[in-house]
């Protein structure tokens, strides 16, 4: 019988998905674990108008679960079974998981953006600005909220800003006024603002860090923003993006196999890329 069959197949569907790490970085999560012939990570194409027959197959399929990426992250809400608690929170499912026909929805993004900081500094009580009002925004908020964090929010529309605000109960700061940087202990951006091929744009222009505050970045292309080494110059930790994929990939794995993830063998599949 031909192995790979045997194997629990696991995937990350979205649209694109060409150029998505998580199959590189989950393959050497079991090929350190050695689990490589239990399990075998792959990307699947699926578009917003595929995704209600992909659920269909998934639940007649033999496949463990989904790491999930845009444009799905909302529409599943509707489509699962059961919605994590904090999943439900967030807004968005970014795991799925397949159980006997039955689909469950969990999102790991927000301890993409909580580990990495917590590994810095104790967030209890730490006034954090949150650049952005999109998607990744909702996971940071959800989590620094969970932290105990005093989080604030900014975004260039004000609206959605607004929105976010009263939703989770949180302050709003003006666009406009963002680049006064002395309130805060730590700046999370969330926008694409410095995302390839931008590189020369920054979400906090004029920004002068002092060196206690902690910037955390959520782009990873490039590996390096424009705010980072603004940050970094300025003596700052900082935390790039990469770390964030890292994080939300780690509680994945431990959801999918039940295995302790192996931290720094996922790293080294995420470092290295060699696309
Ligand atoms: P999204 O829902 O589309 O939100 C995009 C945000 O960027 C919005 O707040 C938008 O502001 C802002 N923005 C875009 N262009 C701007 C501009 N020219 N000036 C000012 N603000 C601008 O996207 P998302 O899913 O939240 O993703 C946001 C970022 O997080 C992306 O860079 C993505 O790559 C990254 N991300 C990383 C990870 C990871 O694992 N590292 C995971 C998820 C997301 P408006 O509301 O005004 O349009």
């Amino acid at each position: 019988m031909n192995m790979a069959r045997q194997k629990k197949r696991c995937l990350i569907i979205g649209d694109p998905v060409e150029h998505s790490l998580s199959p590189r970085m989950h393959n050497a999560g079991y090929h350190a674990l050695a689990i490589d012939d239990q399990f075998l990570f792959e990307r699947q194409r699926v578009s917003r108008e595929e995704l209600r027959h992909f659920i269909a197959s998934l639940r007649s399929s033999t496949i463990r679960g989904a790491a999930c990426t845009m444009p799905h992250k909302e529409s599943l809400l509707k489509f699962v079974d059961y919605v994590d608690p904090i999943a439900a929170r967030i807004g968005a499912i970014n795991t799925l998981v397949c159980e006997d026909g039955l689909l469950k929805g969990y999102n790991t993004d927000w301890l993409g953006v909580v580990n990495p900081l917590k590994d810095k500094t104790p967030l209890k009580g730490k006034k954090i600005l949150i650049l952005g009002a999109g998607g990744a925004a909702r996971a940071a908020i959800v989590g620094l909220i969970e932290s105990g964090a005093e989080v604030t929010i900014t975004n260039r529309t004000a609206d959605k800003a607004i929105a976010l605000s009263q939703q989770f109960a949180i302050e709003v700061l003006p666009w406009e006024l963002r680049s006064n940087l002395q309130d805060w202990d730590i700046f999370v951006n969330t926008t694409s603002l410095g995302m390839h091929p931008d590189e020369s744009e920054t979400p906090l222009p004029r920004a002068k860090f002092r060196a206690e505050q902690i910037v955390f970045e959520t782009i990873y292309f490039p590996r390096e923003t424009l705010l980072l080494k603004t940050a970094r110059a300025a003596g700052c930790k900082t935390i790039e993006g990469l770390e964030m994929l890292l994080h939300q990939g780690l509680a994945q794995f431990e959801i999918f196999t039940g295995h302790e993830a192996p931290v720094e063998a996922m790293r080294i599949a995420l470092l290295h890329n060699p696309d």
